[in-house]
């Protein structure tokens, strides 16, 4: 019962300062939209599937840390990055460590996109057409465990970093997921490559073919640039966004259950190509993607 009590309780100041971000976010949005009349009916949905998102994780994550905790601390390297005490020195080792949680969430968003059987948990988030401040957290409700175990755990291994770090990495992780998902005309021109920005955001949710699989940073572009997916913005580029499949997810129904159906169709297939002889899986394409990846896209 306290377990519920402590997630209800949080649910609500979590929701609440939510709500207030998106408030002041669509202000801003509203004085230099990227694009203009998005449909009200894609706001009101990615709103209703944040309160239930942020309601999942105040239910799944608590439980998931405090089992992830100790096998970290026993298991890890611990390898110690503390600065002295005091804000500037706080922020920069803040930073450091967002530095090195963007190397692991570079590789994990990189492999959602590359691998079919990661895509349809990561296609939710990429299905809005109308891209603003509400899509931010329109992720699918399995993806946040995932990147607990796949990002989280292995850098809780090699690094020991003190609690208020972890804080401040959490605070700022978050901060910046709204900003860079606003749909607001806001270029950093030549500095593109030092900060991700709305523009550069954008353009990984680009339908536009050349903007496929590009730009997968969170934080820092730099790493895009190191492993060649980083597409800078033309002047004045802000491209639609969605699948290039178009295929519309903005249900309730569809958004939980849509990977389940999609790995079942996937698994079935795969099934079906084993049992029938012949030349029927087709071969990869140039850049090496499974066929599967492309048709959900
Ligand atoms: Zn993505
Ligand atoms: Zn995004």
């Amino acid at each position: 019962m306290q377990y519920l009590a402590d997630a209800l309780a949080n649910f609500q100041v979590q929701i609440r300062l939510v709500a207030i971000i998106f408030v002041i976010a669509m202000l801003i949005e509203a004085l230099r939209p990227a694009q203009r009349r998005q449909p009200w009916r894609n706001v009101a949905f990615n709103i209703g599937y944040t309160a239930f998102i942020v309601l999942v994780n105040v239910l799944l994550l608590p439980p998931l840390l405090h089992f992830l905790q100790p096998l970290v601390q026993r298991h890890g390297l611990q390898i110690p990055i503390h600065f002295p005490d005091g804000l500037g020195w706080q922020a920069l080792q803040a930073l450091v460590f967002l530095f090195i949680h963007d190397f692991f969430y570079y590789w994990f968003h990189r492999a959602q996109h590359r691998f079919s059987f990661a895509w349809p948990l990561h296609k939710l988030h990429h299905a809005d057409e109308s891209v603003n401040v509400t899509t931010s957290l329109r992720h699918h409700w399995l993806e946040e465990p995932f990147r607990a175990w796949l990002i989280l755990v292995p850098i809780g291994l090699i690094f020991d970093q003190k609690p208020v770090t972890i804080g401040w990495i959490a605070t700022l992780l978050s901060l910046f997921g709204f900003f860079v998902h606003m749909n607001v005309r806001l270029s950093f021109g030549s500095g593109t490559w030092i900060f991700a920005g709305p523009q550069w955001h954008r353009l990984h949710h680009s339908i536009e073919p050349q903007h496929a699989d590009r730009n997968f940073a969170a934080f820092f572009p730099i790493f895009d640039i190191a492993f060649g997916t980083y597409c800078k913005p033309g002047h004045d580029e802000y491209p639609a966004t969605g699948l290039h499949s178009r295929e519309n997810l903005n249900s309730p129904w569809r958004a939980v259950v849509s990977p389940f159906t999609d790995w079942a169709r996937m698994f079935g297939k795969q099934a079906i190509t084993q049992q029938q002889p012949g030349p029927v899986q087709q071969p990869p394409d140039q850049n090496g993607n499974a066929a599967a990846n492309q048709d959900a896209r």
